[in-house]
């Protein structure tokens, strides 16, 4: 399967994603997650995201096209993937199409996970990531890890992520709906959005998401 999660930041799709990924047996593509191992490897390409991620602004499209395309043609990603975080605007939503109908290829679904603004707003407060893998994602509150600061998966440092801060939040959300919002208009067109509420717990999420995926 091919699918394209969306979503306000902190809606939880990274989290979704993890285990969307494992039961459908494809890779969970994350541009977000890219952009931090570059940054943390000090490649140029992390370089240039940085101050644009930090502002909570959208990483200019060539950057992130050709890197998520990059990773799209990866042996693993042959039979599918989960786009997570990627196409985060119109044009990007383009290049996508183009790319898949190059390849003779198309998304069966655009997963829409929807979140209440100030439900949005405290998840992304009490996120925590893990140093080794941002795909590694507790809450201090919600998902708590065993022990404080420690990363369950693979006992890494927990952080708060740069931008989780209040005001580049609000920058982040106000791209969120500008910018990426209207990219489900553009699937919805080609029949492709499937909307689900993403309140409640992780595996109701998950639950719900397989349903509305023809996988349950
Ligand atoms: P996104 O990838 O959409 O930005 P994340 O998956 O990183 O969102 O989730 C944001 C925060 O919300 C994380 O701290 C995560 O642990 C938490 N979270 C995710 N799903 C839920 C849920 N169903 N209920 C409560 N907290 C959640
Ligand atoms: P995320 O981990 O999905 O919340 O993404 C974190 C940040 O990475 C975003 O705020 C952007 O600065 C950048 N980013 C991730 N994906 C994209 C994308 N598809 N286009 C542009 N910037 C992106």
């Amino acid at each position: 399967m091919r699918i394209v999660l969306v979503g306000p930041p902190g809606a939880g799709k990274g989290t979704q994603a993890a285990y969307l990924a494992k039961n459908l047996s494809i890779p969970h593509i994350s541009t977000g997650d890219l952009f931090r191992a570059n940054i943390s490897q000090g490649t140029d390409l992390g370089k240039q995201a940085k101050a644009y991620m930090d502002a909570g602004n959208l990483v200019p499209d060539e950057v992130t096209n050709a890197m998520a395309q990059d990773r799209m043609e990866k042996p693993d990603a042959e039979n599918g993937f989960l786009l997570d975080g990627f196409p985060r605007n119109v044009s990007q939503a383009g290049v996508l199409d183009e790319l898949l109908t190059a390849g003779g290829l198309k998304l069966d679904a655009v997963l829409d996970l929807e979140v209440p603004e100030d439900e949005v707003v405290k998840r992304i407060a009490g996120r925590r990531i893990c140093r080794n893998d941002s795909a590694h994602v507790f809450h201090v509150t919600y998902s708590p890890p065993k022990k404080e600061g420690v990363c369950d998966v693979c006992g890494g440092e927990l952080y708060q992520r740069d931008d989780d801060s209040e005001e580049t939040v609000r920058t982040r959300l106000e791209v969120y709906h500008t910018q990426t919002e209207p990219i489900i208009d553009h699937y919805r067109a080609q029949g492709l959005v499937v909307t689900i509420s993403a309140l409640g717990k992780v595996t109701e999420v998950t639950e719900r998401a397989m349903e509305a995926l023809g996988r349950a």
